[in-house]
């Protein structure tokens, strides 16, 4: 995102929309852009700096470390600041900070079930396991009452 400093009024501004996604030539296997980047920011300049702090929103496609199954998540950023001193050019480049918010935001071992709208597949074989566990119990038990009778 590139601000230019006439866009910025002495009481401030406030922007929100959508852009391109600042951290699409770092995709790799583990980790895609699943859309744009949303931000929501207030603007404005003083003692000859221009800061913006607010919001920024990216979905991604990240690969579950338990199930290897790819999820999207949106990586929130809720408080996102920047503080720039103006030398020189009248346009002002956020990109690299909004990269930087967004990859410091990203889980290190993204779980697919942690917005909990998702049941991890890894997790779920586990339960089968214990269930298959417990008929055999009860299986057992059954022999023995046959015993007995
Ligand atoms: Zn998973």
């Amino acid at each position: 995102m590139k601000v230019h400093l006439k866009q910025i009024p002495a009481q401030g501004l406030n922007m929100e929309g959508e852009e391109d996604s600042p951290i699409q030539e770092l995709e790799s296997e583990e980790i895609r852009c699943a859309g744009r980047l949303h931000y929501d920011l207030d603007f404005g300049v003083a003692g000859g700096a221009l800061w913006a702090n607010g919001s920024l929103s990216q979905p991604v496609e990240l690969r579950c470390v338990s199930c290897l199954e790819n999820f999207v998540h949106d990586v929130r950023a809720p408080a996102f600041a920047v503080h720039m001193e103006l030398r020189g050019p009248e346009t002002v480049d956020l990109t690299p900070s909004m990269r930087e918010e967004i990859l410091l935001n990203l889980p290190a071992h993204p779980h697919c079930d942690r917005d909990g709208d998702r049941v991890c597949q890894a997790k779920q074989v586990k339960t089968a396991e214990q269930d298959t566990r417990r008929e055999s119990d009860w299986s057992a038990l059954d022999k023995l009452k046959i015993q007995k009778r």
